[in-house]
């Protein structure tokens, strides 16, 4: 079976009503990726990205991971389960952190594992130091997330995904909420993660991030892949007219 990709996105469609968002999305990435999708707003990348965790199932397409069908139908109960354990396998990290504002850190990171995973809170708790020192905050594990600077509230999503031990990790415009200069230690954990070899799919504005640690880099516009290569052909010398001009202004 070593010739199943670990993460196959095939025929990928997606309509809210008259909209077509995504037309005939095609991806394959290898265990240890790290793929980057660039493009401008509105070009459907948030909604593929939510497509791979069920968040927001296609409308037609297939999404594998590693060799099982993730959007499978399935009758309401079966649906509901086998959702919960994507959701298990596929972290995500959203612009804006959405961490529970009413929970301090540990409990933010401790609930998915206690709630998903039946974990005792001792062993989730472990998980939580051990997560938060993963991106440096192990000081913080008391904290209300009010009180954490938004790279801080970053690091603790991440953490929080982490907790979950997912085979991949997406990634949405993490930084693109944050002031300049709380940009570079989220950046820092995405690149440590990378060293890992954790599978990542990141959605991003930063061509610069975006260069230094993808093996991959899309270029979507209008629902569709436009272009896709390795960042030293996407960034330097791509292929295709809407490539250049979006390049033109983003880098
Ligand atoms: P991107 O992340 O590339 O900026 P999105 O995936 O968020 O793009 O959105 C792609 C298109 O889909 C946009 O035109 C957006 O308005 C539309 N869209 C996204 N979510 C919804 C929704 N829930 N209902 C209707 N239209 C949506
Ligand atoms: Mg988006």
């Amino acid at each position: 079976m070593t010739d199943t990709p670990f993460i196959e996105i095939r025929h990928a469609a997606k309509s809210f009503g008259a909209l077509e968002v995504l037309k005939d999305i095609n991806l394959t990435v290898e265990r240890g990726q790290i793929v980057a999708i660039i493009g401008p707003s509105g070009s459907g990348k948030s909604t593929l990205l939510r497509a791979i965790n069920e968040l927001d199932p296609l409308t037609s397409g297939e999404v594998w991971l590693e060799g099982v069908q993730i959007n499978k139908k399935l009758p309401h109960r079966q649906y509901e389960k086998h959702v919960n354990q994507v959701r298990q396998d596929i972290g995500m990290v959203f612009q804006h952190f959405n961490l529970f504002p009413h929970l301090n850190v540990r409990d933010n990171i401790t609930l998915a594992p206690k709630m998903l995973k039946g974990l005792s809170t001792e062993e989730a708790d472990k998980l939580a130091e051990e997560q938060l020192a993963h991106v440096g905050l192990s000081e913080k594990i008391d904290v209300y997330p009010s009180r954490l600077s938004g790279g801080q509230k970053q690091r603790v999503a991440i953490a929080r995904a982490l907790a979950m031990k997912p085979k991949v990790m997406l990634f949405d415009e993490a930084t693109s909420a944050l002031d300049p200069e709380l940009v570079e230690e989220v950046n820092q954990v995405m690149k440590q993660l990378a060293e890992e070899h954790m599978t990542m799919i990141i959605v991003t504005h930063e061509m610069d991030f975006a260069a230094s640690v993808c093996d991959r880099v899309l270029f979507m516009d209008q629902g569709v892949v436009v272009e896709e290569g390795p960042p030293e052909v996407i960034f330097k010398n791509p292929r295709e007219e809407r490539t250049k001009n979006f390049l033109r202004k983003h880098l």
